[in-house]
């Protein structure tokens, strides 16, 4: 009852008695000193291992509540606990906080005076205190320790334990030295906490931070308000307006890659009438924080951002978040499309990728990074994602397991709502690898597909390719189609890309095997069918140069529709242009209008030659 619970808070350091009964309830201090109704997934069991004094590493996404879980069983202990976090302005936040509910917690750090740190200090030595927050340098000094030992240190709990990891993705160099405590505090308790731990990541924290492997809790990855769908880029522009066209009037998030590739989607967006603003890190301070207010503020804006944005943004009704590139990893596509559905409604996360993604983003890594450990480990986070995207099983269960979650089919994504077919492409598969052997493994997809779909180029006929067995083989088969196959390929490890040697292919022992008889191998059929978007063409040109929309497809139809336009400059004994001008024809292959009203608005198409040329050039438009 209540002198119960008054008793607790006095031998928990809300008050001065030290060696008060042993009864503590975490509830009551839920109750009371943090005013909580109840704990959140994964609190209460994370507080009860500290509290039977075993280590633990726990993974929560931000915001899940991870403080409390060290805070509570800090209040508890007899002793003080050591709280070691990365950012010193954080850390003066959360002593705040804590010392406005009355917990007896302070830090020692650079930001202050020497008196102030001084007076910590004391109280410290007189036993007041339950949570030191200090930084990780000041931590580690010689005469820090030495004086810390003489300390009954209850717990040692190291914040953003993701920091200790070397190749991990936000690597201190102040946290290495935290795998000594264990061995200086031997009777403290240790507690990791991190929102993101890969594997790997997970692995380097276990072996440097812990004698023994802790406790392993995941919890809260979970959000199953999101949809998750992802789709092969086929057109990305005319994607995502398709895409936009089913999200009217809703907030949201458009990723992208490059700072340039933001502007141009963001000024065509904002040609098609939606509220776009455009967010990158080379914009003004002045622009951005304009951008962002604006998105913040109106019901249905759309911020068209790199990764630059979002980063402390927390707007509850975000309804969607749409990758127009590849993200870099898994952990970094489950940040980002974290920022959707807040607010627990519905919300929808999608994602396009296709094979220049891939070789982008391997690109980058190979340009960022200069050790060849944390290459191979980029490239397999990379992978990671990869494989879900190539994935026909349930998208939410691979992205869950990926962060040590376990889950059933979650009936809500695009797999499981409409589970890709599959089909036995053996032989295909056998071609393609034959191919890529056969030339010696040094050419990128693009002369391995031109050789499978019997192209006539200039590199097939100058290295004599036209005489391979397989040349042809695949006629049929599509540009598109075979892309995907190659991408799928990849995902499952029986081709690879050396980026080493410009996107060469080579083929793996596991695809050798399958040229060797091994199988069968099974593919996806490929999302071929373009979107089409069904409302508000661009009142102006679009820029042709872009080049995600410039795509095989595209460039096949602009020459057609160059030859269609030849063929009727020699009929009328006119030069080419007077008929259209390539700008026009450009326009007609990206946006692909398919009535004669749609073809006005495209830039520099007049009534006169719509009535002129408008039904021979839809007529081409339509069959194609
Ligand atoms: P994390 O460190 O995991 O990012 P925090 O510990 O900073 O998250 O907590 C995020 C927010 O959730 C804080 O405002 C915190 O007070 C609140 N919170 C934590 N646990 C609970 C709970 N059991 N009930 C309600 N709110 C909680
Ligand atoms: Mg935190």
């Amino acid at each position: 009852g209540e002198s119960a619970m008054h008793q607790n808070m006095g031998e928990n350091g809300m008050d001065q008695s030290q060696n008060s009964p042993q009864r503590h309830d975490i509830f009551v201090l839920l109750h009371q000193v943090f005013g909580y109704t109840s704990f959140r997934d994964g609190q209460e069991e994370i507080i009860r291992c500290l509290l039977r004094g075993n280590d633990c590493l726990a993974l929560m996404p931000t915001g899940a509540g991870k403080s409390l879980c060290y805070q509570i069983p800090a209040l508890i202990f007899d002793g003080p606990s050591i709280v070691v976090s990365p950012l010193v302005a954080l850390m003066q936040d959360q002593v705040a906080a804590l010392q406005a509910n009355g917990v007896a917690a302070e830090t020692i750090n650079s930001s202050k005076t020497r008196d102030a740190n001084v007076a910590a200090w004391r109280r410290l030595q007189q036993g007041q205190i339950k949570l030191l927050y200090i930084s990780p340098e000041r931590l580690m000094t010689a005469t820090m320790l030495k004086a810390l030992q003489k300390f009954p240190i209850a717990m040692i709990i190291i914040d953003e334990a993701h920091c200790i990891a070397q190749w991990g993705h936000d690597f201190r160099p102040e946290y290495r030295d935290l795998g000594k405590l264990q061995q200086i505090f031997p009777t403290a308790v240790i507690g990791g906490f991190t929102a993101t731990a890969d594997a790997m990541t997970r692995q380097e924290i276990c072996d440097q931070l812990y004698q023994h492997p802790p406790t392993i809790f995941t919890h809260g990855f979970d959000r199953p308000n999101i949809y998750l769908q992802i789709q092969h880029k086929t057109n990305a522009k005319r994607q995502l307006v398709a895409f936009l066209d089913q999200h009217q009037d809703q907030n949201g998030i458009i990723y992208c890659l490059s700072r340039k590739t933001v502007m141009r989607i963001a000024d065509f967006l904002t040609e098609l009438g939606y509220q776009a603003y455009p967010y990158h890190a080379g914009l003004d301070a002045d622009i951005r924080r304009h951008n962002q207010e604006r998105f913040l503020a109106e019901k249905n804006a759309i911020i068209v951002a790199t990764i630059a944005f979002g980063m402390g943004i927390d707007k509850p009704d975000v309804r969607f978040v749409f990758h127009l590139d590849l993200p870099a990893s898994m952990e970094a596509y489950y940040q980002e499309i974290g920022r959707a559905g807040r607010d627990g409604k519905p919300a929808t996360a999608s994602l396009l990728y296709g094979f220049s993604d891939i070789q982008n983003r391997r690109g980058m890594i190979l340009k960022n990074t200069t050790y060849a450990e944390k290459k191979r480990l980029d490239y397999q986070r990379l992978e990671a994602l990869l494989a879900m995207c190539e994935a026909s099983g349930c998208r939410r269960q691979i992205l869950l397991r990926y962060f040590g979650e376990h889950s059933e089919k979650c009936g809500h994504c695009d797999n499981c709502l409409a589970p890709p077919q599959q089909f036995e492409a053996t032989e295909l598969a056998k071609k393609l690898i034959a191919i890529i052997e056969e030339t010696g493994q040094i050419f990128g997809q693009n002369h391995i597909i031109d050789i499978l779909m019997g192209a006539k180029t200039a590199r097939i006929s100058e290295k004599g390719h036209q005489h391979l067995l397989h040349y042809g083989a695949g006629k049929n088969i599509g540009r598109v189609a075979i892309k995907s196959y190659l991408r799928q390929l990849y995902a499952a490890n029986f081709i690879d890309i050396e980026f080493e040697n410009y996107g060469a292919l080579v083929v793996t022992a596991k695809g050798a095997a399958v040229g060797n008889g091994a199988g069968p191998v099974y593919l996806k059929k490929p999302l071929v069918q373009d979107a089409k978007p069904s409302r508000s063409l661009p009142k102006k040109g679009v820029d042709p140069a872009q080049e995600e929309i410039w795509d095989g497809q595209t460039q096949a139809l602009y020459a057609q529709l160059k030859k269609l336009r030849l063929d009727l400059a020699k009929q009328q004994n006119v030069p080419a242009y007077i008929v259209f001008p390539d700008a026009v024809l450009k326009q007609m292959a990206i946006i692909r209008p398919m009535s004669l009203e749609a073809l006005t608005e495209i830039n520099g198409i007049g009534v006169k030659k719509r009535e002129k040329y408008g039904l021979i050039f839809l007529r081409l438009l339509q069959d194609f």
